[in-house]
């Protein structure tokens, strides 16, 4: 078949080798779950090199890559203002604990660019910006309770990782070993898009809910695009009740738009959590808001929060230099790149019969092998997932590099060129037919 780049299947031996060697040393031969191609089997790429939509793995072979380190990467691989931004600010040292105007130049740009965000505060992790602000909304409620959706995802805050049975205002039961009962006790899990369920925990607990955290268009259970009206209603239920609204925007904040989903909707939260693209590839994250609010924090209020390597000057270094490249001719070139990939997969899919639907935050998308909208988690998960592995391993071995999991985001960045899409074009058909051909 014309453009495509390798025979299918091929081995993976030095990754192999690599994976054998990790899985001595470390649990499960990875550092992130998701990387260990559990839910696709087979052999994660161990890659040694990428340049803008391009990635190498240590067998040699180049993939198109679409996950951009999970959104990161909006500007491509090894972007060379980017690079020059931590080069120059490497040979200055790499941490001083003080303060220092990288961190000032960040907040300033968040800030500039996000109306709701009066303040803020840097981290190291999108993990680290959820955990404190909810302490934070704690803190300045004197409450106990939250409330989250299935399917969403805040990191691995243990309040946090705590999944929905199904039913009005579950309350949570960890999902995890390791997080105790106490600490998902004050979970209230509810479905998302379901404003009544909101209302009937606010009705269930007056005066106790500190606060509502929802992704602001979620991208972990794969893409649910929030229903017409349902950030607001949240907004507008939190200020009734005397709970505060917080978006978390790790994964959507400078991607979906300029300003993140928030440039989308206009829906104005309390607090807001950003991370990945902000950080330019580094450990950098960030989460605020109302300034009455974050004037709770150390040091000038009670509310306890710290960190060695926050506001690191290299990684504030790289994500200034990432953000102040995306301007709207940026955003406008990753949305076309966006609604011509989701094109050609549906184009590919269609012809081959196979069941799907494909949906959008802006430019994140993915795909669900389903027939019917999927609006929450429950939705998502009747999905015929086994589809997705004769896909993802068609396209791997073709040279395109997909999420490694059915129930995730796809991501793309301005870098991504005519000559990346005629390989992923080229791709497509085999990989269509190898999700219709796939059995359960
Ligand atoms: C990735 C993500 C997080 C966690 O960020 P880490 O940097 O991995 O800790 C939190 N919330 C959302 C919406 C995310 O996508």
């Amino acid at each position: 078949m014309a453009g495509v780049s390798y025979p299918y299947p091929y081995e993976a031996k030095v990754s192999q080798t690599l994976f054998d060697r990790a899985s001595l040393v470390t649990p499960g031969g990875v550092n992130s779950p998701v990387r260990a191609f559990r839910a696709v089997g087979g052999t994660p790429r161990f890659m040694v090199s990428g340049t803008g939509p391009y990635l190498t793995d240590a067998d040699g072979r180049e993939y198109v890559d679409l996950v951009c380190s999970w959104g990161p990467m909006i500007l491509g691989h090894a972007h060379p203002a980017v690079v020059e931004a931590i080069q120059a600010a490497v040979t200055r040292g790499t941490s001083f604990g003080t303060p220092g105007e990288g961190e000032v130049a960040l907040a300033e740009e968040i800030v500039a660019r996000i109306a709701p965000v009066e303040q803020v505060r840097l981290v190291s992790s999108g993990t680290e910006a959820t955990m404190s602000a909810i302490r934070l909304a704690r803190g300045f409620t004197g409450r106990a309770k939250i409330v989250k959706f299935a399917g969403c995802y805040h990191g691995h805050v243990d309040a946090l990782l705590a999944a929905a049975g199904s039913g009005l205002a579950t309350f949570a039961l960890p999902d995890t070993p390791g997080v105790t009962g106490a600490q998902a006790g004050d979970t209230i899990v509810l479905p998302y898009n379901d404003l009544e369920a909101v209302r009937a925990a606010f009705a269930a607990h007056p005066g106790e809910i500190a606060c509502v955290i929802t992704e602001a268009a979620p991208g972990n259970m794969g893409v649910v695009t929030p229903g017409e009206g349902f950030n607001q209603g949240l907004a507008d239920l939190c200020r009734a009740n005397g709970a505060l609204y917080i978006s978390d925007e790790v994964m959507t904040g400078f991607r979906t738009s300029r300003a993140g989903w928030y440039g989308v909707d206009g829906v104005a939260p309390d607090l807001m959590t950003f991370g990945k693209v902000m950080g330019g590839g580094f450990p950098a994250a960030a989460f605020g808001g109302r300034a009455d609010v974050m004037g709770h924090l150390a040091p000038v209020g009670p509310v306890y929060q710290a960190g060695t390597l926050s506001g690191n000057p290299i990684a504030t270094a790289a994500g200034l230099a990432q953000l102040r490249l995306l301007d709207e001719a940026a955003y406008e070139k990753v949305d076309a790149v966006s609604s011509q990939i989701q094109g050609l997969v549906t184009e590919a899919l269609t012809k081959e019969g196979v069941a799907h639907r494909l949906q959008t935050a802006s430019n994140m998308f993915s795909v669900f092998f389903t027939e019917g909208e999927v609006r929450n988690y429950d939705d998502a998960k009747k999905q015929e997932a086994f589809r997705f592995n004769g896909f993802f391993h068609s396209m791997l071995a073709q040279g395109v590099y997909l999420p490694p999991s059915a129930f995730e985001s796809w991501f793309v960045s301005t870098s991504h060129d005519d000559k990346a899409i005629e390989r992923i074009a080229a791709a497509l058909p085999a990989a269509a037919r190898a999700a219709a051909e796939a059995t359960a």
